[in-house]
Formats: C-alpha cells, sequence, structure tokens
C-alpha cells in the first residue's frame, strides 16, 4: 500500500487510497442523480486526464447519458503554464443539453473558463463541472465548481489518470510527490 512508485526523475507516495477514490465517486454520481432528476446529462470529458474518472463516474451515474469529448492541455512538466489549447473538440451537437465538464482536476480554472465559453457558443441549455479534484486555493474564476471529489491543497498528484509528462495515469490509487 505504502509503495514508492518513480516516474521519470521524481519519486511519488500513495495520497488517496483505491476506496477512497471508489467512494468519492460514488458521492459525486448520487449528487448529480438527485440534481439533474430526470434529465439526461451530458458528460464532456477533458482528455487525457479525466478519462479514468469518467469511466467509473458514468458507471457510478448507471443511468442513460451521453458522453464525448475535448482535448485541453494547460501543463508542462509540474506547473501551469497558463493558456490553454484545445487540441481538438466534441463532434455531437450540444444545444439544448444538460452539459457536465468531467475534469480529473480543477486548479487555476483556465480550462473550465475557456470550455465554458465554448459550451455557451454551442447553445448547450446548462453548463455544471464535476472534477475529481479541486486545488481550491489556486481557484479565482467567477464560476461554482458544481460537483467535486476531493480538495486538496497545492502539492502536484499523479495516478487515477493524471500524469506526469506522459507517465502514471495507469495508478488506480493517487500518489503525491515524496
Ligand atoms: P487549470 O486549467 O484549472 O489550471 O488546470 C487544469 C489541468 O491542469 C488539469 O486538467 C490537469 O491536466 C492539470 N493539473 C493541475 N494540477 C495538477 C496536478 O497536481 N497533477 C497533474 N498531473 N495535473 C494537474
Ligand atoms: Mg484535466
Amino acid at each position: 500500500m505504502d509503495q514508492l512508485v518513480t516516474l521519470h526523475d521524481k519519486h511519488f507516495k500513495v495520497f488517496i487510497s483505491e476506496q477512497e477514490i471508489a467512494e468519492t465517486v460514488n458521492r459525486m454520481a448520487t449528487n448529480i442523480k438527485t440534481d439533474l432528476g430526470e434529465r439526461q446529462p451530458f458528460f464532456l470529458v477533458v482528455l487525457s486526464g479525466a478519462v479514468v474518472f469518467a469511466a467509473d463516474l458514468i458507471r457510478a451515474f448507471a443511468r442513460p447519458c451521453e458522453l464525448d469529448f475535448v482535448k485541453a492541455s494547460s501543463y508542462d512538466g509540474t506547473s501551469s503554464k497558463g493558456s490553454v489549447d484545445l487540441e481538438f473538440r466534441w463532434k455531437q451537437n450540444l444545444e439544448g443539453k444538460a452539459v457536465i465538464i468531467v475534469e480529473d482536476i480543477v486548479e487555476t480554472g483556465n480550462t473550465i473558463t475557456r470550455l465554458y465559453a465554448e459550451l455557451q457558443k454551442a447553445g448547450a441549455a446548462s453548463i455544471r463541472v464535476a472534477s475529481f479534484l479541486f486545488k481550491k486555493d489556486r481557484y479565482h474564476q467567477a464560476h461554482p465548481i458544481d460537483y467535486y471529489g476531493l480538495s486538496i491543497g497545492n502539492e502536484f498528484v499523479v495516478g487515477y489518470g493524471l500524469d506526469y509528462n506522459g507517465l502514471g495515469r495507469e495508478l488506480k490509487q493517487l500518489y503525491v510527490l515524496a
């Protein structure tokens, strides 16, 4: 359980267990169900990091839903580079849809702010955000993070879909710099 993992030049230790991750995802899915009632969500998954969380979230949600992807990148190594590139975007029509942006982690909010603007242009009926992790102290944007799993500090984390320069996404637990 407490083993270290090495990715490139850095060592990481376990931060959040598989069991806590599963409980957190289930709680988020329940909250989304309660809020949406009969409305069917359109989950817009922000690649690449959110793909693992999204796979768990839609199965925990366990009701009809739609799914598409957008690829955004704002990170270089272990720090945010500020600008957000949309490398590719969804193909489906989002007009009138109850869109839920699915993120692995929200930090500055640059990524979701960029997406909000794009989704408004695309005619989404509502736009919510479901992020597994939230670096609350780093966030200074106006719109609320509707659903977040765990609030963390400034630490750099990997695992459960999150990478360090391309590695570590397959780790089942969440890790932090040792
Ligand atoms: P934001 O645009 O909110 O500043 O950052 C969001 C993106 O930055 C996330 O989707 C994620 O790709 C990346 N990111 C932010 N914090 C971390 C972290 O601690 N670890 C990793 N691996 N990526 C992070
Ligand atoms: Mg992300």
